[in-house]
């Protein structure tokens, strides 16, 4: 017999991924579209919704199978009203009621998320978090997002439309400039955006890059995987670069787990493909920063759901509204 199904979606600046999952989350069925912001906030909603048809249509269940739609987006959201505050990726759609739009086109529960609140939800659910009780998330992207989960929960704070916002943490107050306008945030040191950031400004110093870098900067290609694969091979500046980000990681994390009396984090986002370059001087760090932590019970654990962590944490968040939880 057919089951009941959510959907959980994951908008990003370039894609949007979604997918129709049953409750032990099996995926019924996966699709991934450009986002295509520039269109309109109206067309986006109007796209989404056309993307969950089409899912229950791949799957051959017809609509009243489908329970509910979570959405995770990245910026500051008032999941409340289901509006869209502010979206850093996505500009077009601030002020605008995405969750509200595509409820109505739908005419199930829509619920908006927080993107790094999302992944945690993904993580607690299916991934490396299953059955732990108080931890750290991190995506290390564009950007650097976080959450906090506490008894198994995530974490809402104040529901100031912000919580867990870990990649604002200030790790050196003379560092570089960062997106929100502080100076030495996590997010400078550990985001896709510094690792390109940091090559270009050691090439406006005059300091030899590698022929990789260096045909990348001219031909305004220059990606985080690029730096991590000059970082492979040797050059140091990439792999100084990685170095930093390990430190400022560890040393967030370190603060945090001090503060909280906890010891584990998970980090994901696509930069996490890195964790080669930055995982060992992190860890390194962890285990020489003074403070009242047993580096040997200090865990910080890789995602393993890759890109679907936010996926599977918007139907997470999509069954607890069916659920009414
Ligand atoms: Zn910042």
């Amino acid at each position: 017999m057919k089951e009941k199904c959510v959907i959980g979606i994951d908008i990003g600046g370039t894609h949007m991924r979604s997918a129709l999952v049953d409750r032990k989350g099996t995926v019924l069925a996966f699709r991934k579209a450009h986002s295509e912001s520039r269109q309109g906030p109206d067309s986006l909603a109007h796209r989404l919704a056309q993307q969950c048809l089409a899912l229950l249509a791949d799957a051959g269940l017809p609509s009243h199978f489908l329970c509910a739609v979570g959405l995770g987006v990245a910026g500051k959201l008032d999941p409340a009203s289901g509006s869209v505050i502010f979206s850093p990726n996505l500009p077009s759609l601030a002020g605008f009621p995405l969750a509200v739009k595509l409820q109505d086109a739908l005419q199930v529960p829509v619920v908006l998320e927080n993107d790094a609140n999302v992944f945690g939800l993904g993580e607690a659910w299916l991934g490396n978090a299953r059955n732990l009780p108080h931890w750290i998330g991190v995506t290390l992207g564009t950007g650097v997002g976080g959450c906090f989960f506490a008894h198994g929960r995530l974490w809402e704070g104040d529901r100031l439309g912000f919580s867990g916002e870990i990649g604002h943490v200030i790790v050196d107050p003379e560092g570089p400039e960062c997106a929100c306008g502080q100076k030495g945030c996590l997010e400078a040191h550990a985001s896709a955006t510094a690792l390109v950031k940091g090559i270009d400004l050691a090439r406006k110093e005059g300091r030899a890059l590698s022929p990789l870098l260096n045909e990348a900067l001219h031909a305004g290609k220059l990606t985080a995987r690029i730096v991590h694969q000059a970082a492979v091979q040797g050059d140091p500046t990439a792999r100084g670069l990685f170095s930093r980000m390990g430190w400022a990681l560890a040393l967030a994390l370190s603060n945090l787990f001090t503060f909280l009396g906890i010891s584990t984090a998970v980090i994901g986002g696509g930069v996490a493909a890195s964790w080669d370059q930055f995982a060992p001087p992190m860890e390194n760090y962890i285990r020489r920063v003074p403070s009242m932590l047993d580096p040997h019970r200090t865990r910080i654990h890789r995602s393993e759901l890759g890109d679907m962590a936010a996926v599977f944490g918007a139907a997470s968040l999509a069954w607890q509204r069916a659920e009414g939880r």
